[in-house]
């Protein structure tokens, strides 16, 4: 039986449709169920209302209760606000690792109205699938085009694959059997 993932907007719409990004993730994670669920706004716990920022990790504890109500193996909320932990000036987001929950933020990946869809498109498809990895135990990864490799900026972002490397691959079976 295969796991889902469901997808919730967080807030306003994000700066790239749920539904494509649906489409996108079922066709690079097929071992998953890709749902959209309704919208999801009752987040005003974690915003930093003086840095104008959301805490992701005070968003990750919200939608840890959120989950619990939904018929969903995992849920990722993507947001069209800015995401922050203490000590980083912004993060593209952030998974319990390993755990159901996961947010990422469309916003710093649309980086000028001129950014094309299809970039914006492959931006937020990477972000996704590496917060998936996260969610399923895999670790940052020092393979720069490996899929689990940290993004501090954009251009990390842009230089790594929507995919998993070999050895991400290979943990993830281990993990999968356990
Ligand atoms: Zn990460
Ligand atoms: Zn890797």
């Amino acid at each position: 039986m295969s796991e889902t993932l469901g997808l919730t907007q967080l807030g306003s719409p994000a700066h790239y449709p749920i539904n494509s990004l649906r489409e996108r993730i079922s066709a690079k994670l097929p071992d998953f169920s890709v749902q959209e669920l309704p919208p999801f706004d009752q987040l005003a716990e974690a915003l930093d209302p003086s840095r104008g920022q959301y805490h992701s990790t005070r968003v990750l504890a919200i939608l840890e209760e959120l989950v619990q109500t939904m018929n969903v193996n995992f849920l990722l909320g993507v947001a069209p606000f800015d995401l922050y932990v203490p000590g980083m000036n912004f993060v593209f987001g952030e998974a319990r690792c390993p755990g159901r929950v996961a947010v990422i933020s469309t916003l710093r990946l649309k980086t000028d109205p001129q950014t094309d869809m299809s970039t914006l498109g492959s931006r937020v498809l990477k972000e996704a699938v590496h917060e998936t990895g996260h969610m399923l135990g895999l670790r940052h990864c020092p393979d720069e085009s490996c899929v689990m490799h940290f993004s501090e900026r954009l251009s990390d972002t842009d230089r790594k694959n929507d995919a998993f490397c070999s050895d991400c691959s290979a943990s993830l079976r281990v993990i999968e059997v356990e």
